[in-house]
């Protein structure tokens, strides 16, 4: 190149650079938007099982677990979490399963269910 082509070819090379940087903003500028509008979803990875059962007393009932040497877990389990995460849903619940053998996640999703969440 000479200094004829490369002072062509800066110019060029500073349009290109400036259409990605907007192009940039503006795929930014969407997610923005995207992520303003949308509705908060929980992306969480639980892995189980967890090392101890959590005490279902001790989580859903008002008292409280009343057993002095109770052998059940009163923090917070992975399944717990789960529970959790599906009793705050308020719109929709997506749930990908051939079966669900637990009667406690059963009765949390139809609980939800029956105060209308997944209903148009
Ligand atoms: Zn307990």
């Amino acid at each position: 190149m000479n200094s004829v082509e490369i002072s062509g070819f800066i110019p060029k090379l500073g349009l290109v650079v400036v259409g990605i940087v907007l192009v940039e903003c503006t795929r930014q500028g969407l997610n923005y938007l995207q992520r303003k509008n949308s509705k908060p979803v929980i992306r969480q990875v639980i892995f189980f099982p967890d090392k101890q059962i959590a005490c279902k007393d001790f989580f859903d009932s008002v008292e409280g677990c009343s057993r002095i040497r109770c052998d059940f877990s009163h923090t917070t389990t992975g399944f717990r979490q789960l529970l959790s995460h599906i009793k705050s849903a308020r719109k929709s619940i997506d749930i990908a399963v051939y079966c669900i053998s637990c009667f406690e996640i059963a009765d949390v999703v139809l609980q939800r269910h029956k105060v209308g969440v997944g209903r148009p």
